[in-house]
């Protein structure tokens, strides 16, 4: 993959996480990790984060590494930083949060303090790797003071802040204690990146009804002496490198394997981490409406969800999964038979190029998320499928994802009826319906991607 924009300017991304970026991993990581690796192996720049490996004592030592062309540079962060920082303000209060669930968000003071610690610690171990002319870009949730940090520090690159999931809107975000001053701190970047229009939106509520300041026509904001600009800027896949991998020899066999094992029947598939925004519950509700309503296809269709578990640490996610475990297991009960499963649930996760087979060999990919920065499973499975009989995508209105597939059939996640009545309408939707819609989803998925994503969001970092 060739990058044009940002051929000039050495690019430092900075996110909670690095992900391994050896030819091997390559085949298993997103394609976020193999486009930024891309980007830094052709600037030269360095890729800084989180080791995810825990020390007794917080030394700021980092362990520099040169890989494929990439360098990255990581931390071990202390059990007590872990906890309140990751398990606690990252994962138990900000992304509930964020992902309109201020029910399942907790409060406390010390995920508050670990939160600042930790990005005054990225701020401090990364600062001095930072040369003049570098353009910082700040990925996500964990990192929104980062910027405030490194300014503080007497930093004056330009920095670029994107958020990978919603905003929400202002009245949950009240909710928050420290609201304010997590918004002020994002005046510290230059840019701030957003997946959809309608999160820029419930950002600039926040911006003009707590902060009583205007929004310009071009996204500028100014506050404290600093202007930042907002952007649109939704995250695509990588196609160049998905497509061949789904026509690929890994993806052929599983596909093939996949088609065995249905034995006729039309699979319907879901792919997720096992989260409480990807709606998995409320989609096992919509399918037993489905079959409830339907008895004519009995037997003939079946539903393989496949939910890689996730934050086993946190005891919400513990709590899904027993209710998921209790739900499929009411719903196969009361309609299986001795040939006939209609759930297969698997709590275990896939490498890409497998899932790629599985997505081909589906007639239809369930993608209902509650709410979702994007959802990236739903433009997987469009460039997943055969374009002489490609299958149907029902996708949630509240992903952001729903912004750029419309012609996908849009449902309301939450009700089993429009989930049941799409099922229907996927399943029995004649094949020139079939390769239209699919035409103008594949025509954005591949338009959009991965590399028009980091260029468009380069480019609104760099310009002055
Ligand atoms: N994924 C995977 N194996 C699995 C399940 C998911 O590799 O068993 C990948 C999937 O292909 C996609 C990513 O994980 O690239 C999930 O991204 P998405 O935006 O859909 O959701 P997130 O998990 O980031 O909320």
């Amino acid at each position: 993959m060739r990058l044009r924009a940002v051929a000039v300017t050495r690019l430092i991304i900075v996110s909670n996480r690095v992900q391994a970026t050896s030819a091997d991993a390559t085949a298993n990581q997103g394609g976020l990790a193999v486009a930024l690796s891309s980007a830094l192996r052709q600037t030269n720049g360095i890729w800084f984060g989180w080791s995810g490996k825990e020390t007794e004592t917080f030394s700021g030592s980092i362990d520099l590494q040169k890989r494929d062309g990439v360098t990255t540079a990581t931390i071990d962060l202390e059990p007590q930083d872990v906890e309140e920082y990751y398990n606690g303000y990252a994962n138990r209060t900000l992304w509930p949060l964020f992902h309109y669930r201020v029910d399942m968000a907790e409060f406390e003071r010390g995920f508050a303090g670990g939160y600042e610690r930790v990005n005054a610690r990225f701020a401090d171990t990364i600062l001095p790797l930072i040369e003049p002319a570098d353009l910082v870009w700040v990925n996500d949730y964990h990192l929104i003071p980062l910027g405030r940090e490194l300014r503080r520090r007497g930093c004056d690159n330009r920095i670029g802040f994107f958020l990978h999931i919603p905003w929400p809107p202002m009245r949950l975000l009240l909710t928050l204690p420290s609201h304010r001053e997590l918004v002020e701190s994002l005046f510290a970047y230059d840019v701030v990146g957003f997946q959809t229009d309608d999160w820029m939106q419930s950002f600039f509520d926040y911006v003009r009804g707590e902060l009583a300041l205007e929004v310009g026509d071009d996204g500028e904001i100014s506050f404290a002496g600093r202007t930042i600009r907002a952007v649109v800027c939704p995250i695509g896949i990588d196609v160049s490198d998905f497509v061949p991998q789904a026509e690929g020899e890994v993806a052929a066999r599983t596909c093939k394997a996949m088609m065995v094992s249905a034995n006729d029947r039309a699979m319907i598939i879901g792919v997720d981490r096992l989260d409480y925004s990807k709606g998995l519950q409320e989609r096992f509700l919509g399918y037993d409406r489905f079959l409830a309503s339907r008895p004519d296809l009995h037997e003939q269709v079946f539903l393989l969800q496949i939910a890689p578990p996730s934050r086993a640490d946190v005891q919400s996610y513990q709590e899904i999964r027993a209710g998921l475990d209790a739900l499929s297991g009411r719903i196969n009960g009361e309609y299986a038979s001795a040939e006939w499963v209609p759930i297969r649930y698997v709590n275990k996760g896939y490498p890409r190029d497998r899932l790629a087979g599985m997505y081909r060999a589906a007639k239809v990919g369930l993608v209902t998320p509650l709410r979702d920065g994007m959802n990236l499973v739903a433009k997987e499975f469009v460039a997943a499928q055969d374009p002489g009989d490609p299958g149907v995508l029902i996708l949630s209105k509240f992903a952001g994802a729903a912004a750029q597939l419309k012609e996908a059939i849009l449902v309301n996640p939450y009700s089993a009826e429009d989930i049941a009545d799409a099922l229907a309408q996927a399943l029995e939707m004649p094949i020139e319906q079939r390769l239209a819609r699919w035409r103008a989803l594949m025509d954005n998925v591949e338009r959009e991607d991965v590399l028009w994503w980091l260029q468009t969001f380069v480019k609104a970092m760099s310009r002055d």
